[in-house]
């Protein structure tokens, strides 16, 4: 069971403002997008395939300029504005480096930064344990389900310790059992680690579970059509048999059948 935070007196800390995106090509794969992200919310963008969610994440990034308006990354205390070092990305695939062990994956990034060894597995060996793998250090990636390689692939973004974690379809290749497994360990982590999260789906079941508002997305030009709040109810299992779900979940098909 997992208790859920609210982010109502908390701070703005990602505001696009009436952003669009138009490809070299002449796709316009985003247009007039207004949206505000508060610190420690848990927001998923749910839409069709090419609506322009990947877009948005790189826009957030840095990885991508808006054709037109703006983000404003903000302060996430009262000193420290957010940059990109802060943001960490978990993708569908876990892309893991398959000779190396578990560990050195995760400890990669700091590797990476020039970390010396003791340090960064110190920092692995934690951010394992975070993610329950704490007894598979030495393993290889190919000696573990795929749920765990996704286990791993979180361990690795969290190492950085990111304020802010975008998750682009990241249990799209689990199958259902270990899918819900890791929407527990998922929204455990949200928890302890009060990151700002935001993920996308196709997955309407997976968008009401998880996020505390769910922004709903046109087919191309992809715009953010309806933003859904999800009210503070504990994440159980129960919760996916109430008629509370049910209702949200019905909220988000029709929104997604508008489009
Ligand atoms: P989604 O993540 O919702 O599937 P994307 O953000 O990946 O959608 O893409 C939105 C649209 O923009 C799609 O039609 C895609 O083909 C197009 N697109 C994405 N990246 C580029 C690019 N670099 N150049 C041209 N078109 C692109």
């Amino acid at each position: 069971m997992v208790a859920v935070k609210t982010s109502s007196e908390t701070n703005t800390l990602i505001q696009l403002s009436n952003v669009s995106k138009v490809f070299d090509n002449g796709v316009t794969a985003l247009k007039n997008v207004h949206l505000a992200i508060k610190e420690g919310e848990f927001v998923s963008f749910v839409g069709p395939s090419g609506c322009g969610k990947s877009t948005i994440f790189k826009i957030i990034a840095g990885l991508s300029e808006p054709t037109s308006g703006t983000v404003e990354l903000q302060a996430h205390s009262a000193t420290e504005k957010l940059d990109q070092s802060d943001i960490g990305f978990v993708f569908q695939h876990a892309t893991l480096l398959p000779w190396r062990s578990v560990i050195d994956n995760v400890a990669l990034p700091l590797e990476l930064k020039g970390i010396g060894k003791r340090e960064r597995r110190k920092q692995a060996k934690a951010v394992l344990n975070l993610v329950g793998l704490n007894d598979y250090e030495t393993s290889l990636p190919r000696q573990l389900s795929g749920g765990m390689q996704m286990r791993v692939s979180i361990a690795r973004a969290l190492i950085a310790k990111p304020k802010l974690l975008l998750m682009d379809e990241p249990f799209g290749a689990l199958d259902e059992i270990t899918r819900q497994t890791m929407h527990y360990e998922l929204l455990k982590i949200w928890e302890k680690t009060n990151m700002t999260v935001l993920f996308i789906t196709h997955n309407v079941f997976e968008s009401v579970f998880l996020s505390t508002r769910i922004a709903v997305m046109s087919a191309r030009p992809g715009r953010v059509t309806d933003v859904l709040d999800v009210p503070d109810y504990e994440k159980n299992d129960s919760f996916r048999s109430t008629p509370e779900f049910s209702k949200l979940v019905g909220e988000v098909s029709k929104g997604l059948q508008h489009e």
